[in-house]
């Protein structure tokens, strides 16, 4: 079995999922469930088995850079081979519905495939993903005739995505945008630049942009944005006012165009509802979010592969470094930050299938009777509550250990980790970005508050109380025992905090890590459930955090905002 493939990532997939409720809401009762089952492990081992490939160009030409040349932007070669290797076997717009011509896959598995594409190539994992999202995001609020324009384009990979938002005064902060659009006789056309744009010279850019008829009225905030398809290439086939204007040189990714995208009266059309340009961009952002967690799982995987291999080789003191109690801590630690991260991604994933499962089924059953609607309506508004908090949470926790597992990757290498040609300093470098694009993170833990704030807690603690309930075997309930006790430490912090939002938001890192803590812990004792060789993992896991968990609930409910103030008077001490 392919390296790309372990670690927990068969076992969700065979396990772990509901498949049969999905599959019968998405394609009614008769579906044969063990073929879309092997369908989806099939896609999973092909995506394996063509990044095992990738990989090795990659780790080669991880320096060169995109080029931009006449206006237009050259892939390094790598990046252009891992794509077309990509393309050729179907696998880069895999939630393009099956009637545009892709597969429908589910988000669990495009995020597998994201990872593995990550794994291999973190630079060309940055264009998949946002070929992936865009698409997506299109065949959510796009009209009928964009959808027939461009899916199947994107499918056939044709065409390649970009998502355009940062302008040099709106960062995390969005409300600053002022790229304007402005109607003409039912045209819309776009002014303005955009900068920090990933593959920003490929053909279709998603833009966030300010309406010009609300302009003055709606600056400084998120209302009065629309989201807009422009094309490089007008649909008569003359060039559209959207230039590249320059790559950026960076610490990472090198082989992901970064550019400034300017849009010179660029014609452009309205996705979505003019004025919800803010909340259909989210539904794109929350996507990239999971991918980018995608990405430093996949990340993560490699720098740990490699930490594995040399303390197994390296021998100091007359045995490997790996049989160190210390190493081997560190080892082990790595390991549950890792499958820490992946618990949490892949939970969000499924809640956001069980949703487009249900949408489906909804839309293709008008007859359904009024109790059944209303249950699933019910499950529907739960879910989305469930995953509006995840989502966040899994984007924040797999990008903040993919930075230490990378650098404890160097770590572990000693002298070797810091030379310029080491592999895993190299796989630090690319893992930084993670905590950064796609909301930073202190971005995402105060998404997650809003979240919380808003009730999340108590709809995520329900479901995942339930599945404790179901783990009654002596080991494990044991351990289920110690989770409940930290789910009540933080309801009762929490409640506290929320009455103070500024004290909340100074606290927001803090709640974001025990509520992390929890839930991953219960998601490693469903795995230890089905595949008891997981269970040192879950005890651990449990063993080391709900100890965390009750000293921050603890310190959380007993602070206030003077921590502001004292914090402050820290700052005043430096010069
Ligand atoms: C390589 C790369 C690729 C990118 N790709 C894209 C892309 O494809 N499309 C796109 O639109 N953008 C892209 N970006 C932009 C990226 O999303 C932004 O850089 C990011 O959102 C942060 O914005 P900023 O750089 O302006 O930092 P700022 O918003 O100025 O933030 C600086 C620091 O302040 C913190 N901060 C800001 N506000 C708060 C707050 N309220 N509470 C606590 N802390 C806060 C931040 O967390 C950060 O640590 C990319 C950036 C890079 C570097």
């Amino acid at each position: 079995m392919s390296s790309y493939l372990g670690g927990g990532v068969l076992l969700y997939v065979r396990e772990l999922v509901d498949w049969d409720r999905y599959f019968r809401l998405r394609k009614g009762e008769d579906v044969d469930v063990e073929a879309e089952k092997a369908a989806l492990v099939g896609v999973l081992e092909t995506a394996a088995g063509i990044c095992a490939e990738i990989e090795v160009d990659a780790r080669r030409g991880w320096e060169q850079a995109a080029r931009l040349e006449d206006g237009r932007v050259l892939y390094p070669d790598h990046i252009q081979a891992g794509y077309d290797k990509l393309r050729e076997a179907g696998l880069v717009s895999l939630g393009v519905e099956e009637q545009y011509g892709g597969f429908g896959l589910p988000a669990l598995v495009t995020n597998l495939v994201i990872q593995m594409v990550a794994r291999a190539d973190a630079s060309l994992m940055t264009i998949v993903g946002l070929q992936t999202g865009v698409a997506e995001d299109i065949q959510q609020y796009a009209s009928e005739e964009l959808k027939q324009q461009y899916l199947p384009r994107f499918a056939s990979g044709e065409v390649m995505g970009a998502m355009d938002l940062t302008e040099s005064q709106a960062g995390s902060d969005l409300g600053g945008i002022t790229t304007r659009a402005t109607e003409e006789g039912g045209r819309f056309f776009l002014e303005g630049e955009k900068i920090f744009i990933t593959n920003g010279g490929c053909e279709v850019h998603l833009v966030l942009a300010r309406d010009d008829d609300t302009f003055d009225a709606s600056k400084g905030t998120t209302n009065g944005l629309s989201l807009y398809l422009c094309p490089r290439t007008l649909p008569d086939g003359t060039p559209n006012g959207v230039c590249v204007a320059r790559l950026e040189h960076k610490l990472g990714i090198h082989g992901s165009p970064t550019a400034t995208v300017t849009f010179e009266r660029a014609e452009a059309w309205a996705v979505g509802k003019k004025g919800d340009g803010f909340k259909a961009m989210l539904s794109l952002m929350n996507n990239a979010r999971l991918g980018v967690a995608a990405q430093g799982i996949g990340i993560s995987e490699a720098a740990l592969a490699a930490a594995l291999r040399y303390a197994r080789e390296r021998v100091q003191f007359g045995k490997p470094i790996g049989d160190q109690p210390l190493m081997k801590n560190l080892l082990a630690r790595m390991v549950l930050a890792l499958e820490g991260s992946r618990a949490l991604l892949y939970r969000a994933c499924v809640l956001v299938d069980r949703n487009r499962a249900i949408r489906v089924h909804l839309a293709s059953h008008p007859d359904l009777n009024a109790a059944e609607r209303a249950d699933l309506d019910d499950l529907y508004h739960k879910n989305e509550t469930r995953y509006r908090l995840l989502t966040p949470l899994a984007k924040y926790l797999a990008t903040e250990h993919s930075d230490f597992i990378t650098r404890a990757a160097i770590q572990v290498h000693g002298g070797l980790g810091f030379m310029a040609e080491s592999e895993v300093g190299k796989l630090h470098q690319d893992s930084i970005i993670t905590t950064i694009y796609e909301g930073t993170s202190e971005i995402q833990v105060s998404f997650a508050l809003k979240e919380i704030g808003k009730g999340a807690l108590q709809v995520v603690f329900e479901e995942i109380g339930k599945e404790l309930e179901g783990l009654s075997d002596p080991p494990l309930q044991e351990y289920a025992d110690k989770v409940r006790h930290g789910i009540e430490r933080i309801l009762d912090a929490s409640s506290a905090l929320m009455a103070d939002f500024d004290y909340a938001l100074l606290s927001a890192r803090s709640l974001a890590d025990i509520v992390i803590d929890v839930i991953v812990g219960a998601e490693l004792l469903k795995q230890a459930n089905v595949d008891s060789r997981r269970f040192d993992l879950a005890a651990s896991w449990i063993n080391r955090r709900m100890l965390d968990v009750e000293a921050t609930a603890q310190r959380i409910k007993e602070g206030t905002t003077a921590r502001i103030d004292r914090a402050e008077r820290i700052l005043a001490l430096v010069d």
